[in-house]
């Protein structure tokens, strides 16, 4: 049963909370035998699949060829021209839907490990000595990037490499946006990040944090009174949806970004040591299928919930999250109710005590493809629970676009692109990642910003000419 608590009982804080090693790296990376095993088994194909089912187009069969002949160097060249952030792909990417996917191997034998060895690769380049010599900008022409997540990082990364003078700013007290709040370091490290903004730093890329673009320095302001050339958005999409159910306003209930920045940029679980607490009690039900559903499940287990569970109105088949991570999930204990809809939270002297659901059954298709949950009449139950967290999706927030004269949207909220989806409505305004599409990937993410680099130094020289 629910323990019964008034608005002045504060949740208890059970001793220790968390050790902080829970959060570390849960997989061990490849070996040097298993890499090479690994990259030979790649047929180094005339019609290279694999390739074509990576958004930033990596050459996969060149970068096989370099790990099997044991050039690792290479390898890693080879990688990083193509994703400047090979460390974290080979970490987060969903590399089953996408060059993995595509392989011929994946029929019959399954397919190259590519994922394993991109990390593989990167992990060796970041074990390496690293100079502090930092490169002096050599244009005149400042950029400054608005959101330090995988967008704004790469566009910084590609423009600082063409030698122009590059700010980020960023909202929050340290940069890396979703890579940073969002995915749990036993997932992606801190260190990897940390490794890969120094990489940046050494190419002359600022970074000032605590700043908040439309609102501490206005967008008219960062091009008349600081002089910069273009701007990038890689705002991301950060405002959380809620279900509009009664009960959402009770305390333990948290939208999943809250949820997880508490854990993973507040520390939460350092709790009383770090300011900012975050109270996790026995049972904690997710809402949502997706990898932030995945992430904010775990971490509640690793918080010390005895019943963490996933809660979805469809069933297995619809569920957007990495398979990976589904099982890994599965493997630490979570437990999934798929066709199961929360149709209120229901709470005793403000706190949660359960969560309301009924029953589905799927029908037809809607208008997203996908069968649509259709609820069963008389199938109410309820879920003793002491944590609710909604992980059903985000969307851009608004401040940037109420605050910058003639900046388009979607009626979802999406800033216009152009056909490539760099270019804003706004004159040498560029914007990419999520803050265009909706929550999508970091390797989207990171191609939109290198696209992005390339129009805006196109644009500046254009102009200059
Ligand atoms: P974000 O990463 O969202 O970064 C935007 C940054 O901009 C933030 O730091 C924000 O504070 C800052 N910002 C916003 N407004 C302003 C402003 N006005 N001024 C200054 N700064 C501002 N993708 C995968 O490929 N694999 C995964 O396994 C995966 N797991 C995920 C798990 C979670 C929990 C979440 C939430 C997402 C996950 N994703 C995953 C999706 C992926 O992380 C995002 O698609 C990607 O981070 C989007 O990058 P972005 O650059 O558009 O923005
Ligand atoms: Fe190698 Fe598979 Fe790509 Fe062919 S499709 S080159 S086997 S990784």
């Amino acid at each position: 049963m629910p323990v019964k608590r008034t608005d002045k009982t504060p949740m208890p804080v059970r001793e220790p909370q968390l050790r902080a090693h829970d959060f570390e790296e849960v997989n061990e990376g490849y070996c040097f035998a298993h890499a090479m095993f690994e990259a030979e088994r790649c047929l180094r194909c005339q019609d290279p699949v694999c390739t074509d089912g990576c958004p930033v187009r990596v050459p996969i069969s060149d970068f096989m060829h370099a790990v099997a002949a044991n050039d690792i160097p290479k390898a890693a060249e080879i990688l990083r021209s193509a994703n400047p952030l090979a460390a974290i792909c080979g970490r987060v990417c969903p590399q089953e839907s996408q060059c993995e996917m595509n392989c011929h191997m994946t029929k019959r034998f399954g397919p190259v490990a590519i994922g394993h060895l991109e990390r593989y690769v990167s992990d060796w380049e970041m074990s390496q000595p690293m100079s502090d010599e930092v490169q002096e900008p050599w244009r005149e022409e400042k950029v400054a990037i608005i959101g330090s997540g995988p967008s704004g990082l790469v566009c910084a990364g590609e423009l600082g490499r063409m030698g122009y003078k590059v700010t980020v700013y960023e909202a929050l007290h340290a940069p890396g946006g979703v890579l940073r709040y969002g995915i749990p370091e036993f997932r992606l490290p801190n260190s990897i990040l940390d490794w890969e903004i120094k990489q940046l730093e050494r190419l002359g890329v600022e970074f000032v944090n605590n700043v908040i673009i439309g609102k501490n320095i206005t967008m008219d302001a960062l091009f008349k009174e600081y002089g910069y050339a273009a701007v990038f958005i890689g705002t991301g999409a950060g405002l959380p949806k809620f279900m509009g159910i009664p009960g959402e306003s009770l305390n333990g209930v948290y939208s999943a970004n809250e949820f997880l920045t508490r854990i993973n940029l507040m520390q939460a679980f350092e709790f009383p040591r770090a300011e900012t607490p975050l109270k996790v009690g026995k049972r904690v039900a997710v809402i949502g299928s997706g990898n932030t559903a995945m992430d904010a499940v775990r971490s509640a287990m690793r918080l010390g919930a005895e019943h963490a569970m996933v809660v979805y109105r469809r069933s297995e088949n619809e569920m957007t999250a990495r398979v990976e991570e589904y099982e890994h999930a599965i493997e630490e204990g979570v437990e999934f109710h798929w066709l199961t809809n929360p149709i209120e939270v229901l709470g005793e002297d403000g706190w949660v005590t359960g969560l309301k659901c009924m029953r589905m059954e799927l029908g037809e298709p809607d208008d997203s493809g996908r069968a649509r949950p259709v609820p069963i009449e008389g199938s109410e139950f309820v879920f003793p629970v002491d944590n609710v967290v909604l992980s059903i999706g985000t969307r851009p927030t608004p401040l940037l676009v109420k605050t910058t004269p003639g900046l388009k949207t979607h009626s979802w909220g999406g800033l216009l692109g152009d056909e490539r989806e760099v270019e804003t409505s706004v004159h040498r305004v560029y914007a990419g990642g999520d803050a265009v599409t909706g929550a999508a990937t970091v390797i989207l993410a990171a191609g939109a910003g290198k696209r992005a680099a390339e129009a805006i130094h196109h644009e500046i020289q254009a102009e200059a000419a």
